[in-house]
């Protein structure tokens, strides 16, 4: 691999160098071709080899291996040092388009910033993250990436005795709002300005030219979780652990713990097993993204402006901005379910009203929008998703109108709403089904087949309706683990 390790060359107060601790008998499950081909990875053939590599036993040349510091607020409460306790940035790379990207192993034992932990990862929230980062990123969704998964042949111990396993995962950066506010909390505010300088170095290089390039910064990471958050909120996902230290800088989705995709549309719906109060509900999301946004905008204040009150005040008037800024996102994505590019006042009613419809009959989230593109030719299939099929009429009648007013055509609403309603998610069921077979049987066909799925969630993939149907009652899950 080409390293270019830009982050290893920062104040050694930003990571600790750190070796990846080895692990027993590193078995490859999956590496990501495709990935691998788009990063421009010129990787050995050989299984063991591989396996070496993505368990971190095998150092590549140019490696230098690091955990990063990072603070956070966890569930509203700051925690000043977490840090990759079982993680390890193994390097940056640059493709072939000259991007930059991290690849980092987690899983891979104990670093400084460990505390009680073993620095080690079950199976089965390795599996997790893999499926769901490729389905998030394959539904047009920024997100960190899965590139390898490696069984370690050790086994961790959480309530039972579970496989140990390492994940590969390449990112923009690993940089996070916690990142900030490790320094800010110390009130080191060199290193808080040296951090803003290398994120604006490397991910938005053009703020360089504003008049101030930090507040541009702040309101550019804003924009950035603003988009972010409106595309999962299209999709039904929540991320279930939205704390300050699981935000990225550059707008990537990254951290996949407990988070899943909801079936049954409820804006109160929360699957995290740890989130006892709902504070990462999905339709609390924006609100959250903001939250950590002023963390973010309370890090940067020094370099804001001199004067503290002034500073405060450039701060909280970015902020305000955004939850308007976050509206337009929402309603860009979420118009676009209707057929619509470009909503107005009349498509916000139209949009609310089949949302309470649907809240009300606890529909299927994803199959109802994807019932609706059918609508076109059988009204039935729509219809029969709400309790009231009255009301379900009567709204497909006004929707209609709505089109025709717009003048789009219904084949233009088709086009556009095939490619916002996805037909197929990570549905949980899905995903622990995955998992079970993966860790009990060491039969891994059920998450490859579960990926290939999701590697294309638009289409329709007619023979794979298994992967589109909600659960049956029986198959339903209601709580999801980080399990790490
Ligand atoms: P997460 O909730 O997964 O984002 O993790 C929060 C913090 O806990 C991070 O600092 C992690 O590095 C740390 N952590 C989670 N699991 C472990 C583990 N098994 N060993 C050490 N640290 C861990
Ligand atoms: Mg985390």
């Amino acid at each position: 691999m080409p390293f270019d390790n830009s982050y290893a060359r920062l104040p050694e107060k930003f990571f600790q160098k750190i070796i990846p601790e080895k692990v027993k008998s590193p078995e490859l499950i999956k590496l990501n071709h495709e990935l691998a081909d788009e990063l421009g990875l010129k990787l050995p053939e050989k299984q063991e080899e591989l396996a070496a590599i993505f368990s971190g036993n095998k150092l590549l040349e140019g490696s230098e291996p690091i955990a990063q510091a990072y603070a956070g607020h966890q569930f509203g409460h700051f925690v000043p040092q977490l840090g990759d306790g079982r993680a390890v940035l193994l390097g940056e790379i640059i493709n072939k388009a000259g991007k930059r990207y991290d690849i980092q192993l987690k899983g891979s034992g104990r670093t400084r910033f460990s505390r009680g932990g073993d620095g080690r990862s079950p199976l089965g929230p390795v599996i997790r993250e893999y499926i769901i980062s490729e389905a998030i990123t394959n539904l047009g969704i920024p997100s960190s990436r899965g590139l390898a998964m490696v069984r370690s042949g050790e086994t961790v111990f959480r309530e039972k005795e579970l496989p140990g396993a390492v994940f590969t995962r390449v990112a923009s950066s690993h940089i996070r709002v916690g990142t900030f506010e490790f320094f800010a909390s110390r009130r080191d505010n060199e290193s808080v300005k040296i951090l803003a300088d290398y994120v604006i170095n490397r991910h938005y290089p053009q703020l360089k030219e504003a008049s101030n390039p930090y507040t541009a910064l702040l309101e550019k990471v804003c924009e950035m979780q603003a988009n972010l958050i409106a595309k999962w909120m299209r999709v039904g996902f929540i991320h279930g652990v939205m704390n300050t230290d699981n935000t990225s800088i550059c707008g990537e989705t990254i951290d996949f713990g407990p988070c899943a995709f909801m079936d049954s549309y409820d804006p109160a719906t929360v699957f995290s097993s740890i989130d006892h109060h709902g504070r990462y509900a999905y339709g609390r999301q924006p609100k959250i993204s903001q939250w950590n946004m002023a963390a973010l905008a309370g890090c940067m204040l020094p370099l804001f402006h001199d004067n503290e009150s002034k500073a405060r005040e450039i701060g909280e008037t970015i902020i305000d901005k955004f939850q308007n800024m976050f509206k337009k996102y929402y309603f860009s994505e979420m118009s676009r379910k209707i057929g619509i590019q470009g909503a107005d006042e009349k498509t916000f009613e139209i949009l609310n009203r089949i949302l309470e419809m649907m809240d009300k009959a606890k529909a299927d989230f994803t199959n109802t929008f994807r019932s609706l593109s059918r609508a076109i030719n059988n009204e039935e299939i729509f219809i029969k998703q709400f309790s009231e099929p009255d009301s379900a009429e009567k709204w497909l009648i006004d929707w209609k109108m709505m089109l025709e007013e717009h003048g789009i055509s219904e084949a233009d609403a088709y086009e556009t709403m095939h490619k916002a309603n996805p037909a197929f998610i990570a549905r949980n069921h899905l995903v622990e089904e995955a998992i079970k077979y993966a860790t009990q049987d060491r039969d891994y066909s059920y998450a490859n087949q579960l990926i290939e799925v999701l590697s294309t969630p638009y289409d329709d993939q007619s023979d794979k309706s298994r992967y589109a149907d909600s659960p049956k009652p029986s198959e339903r899950v209601y709580q999801t683990f980080c399990g790490t």
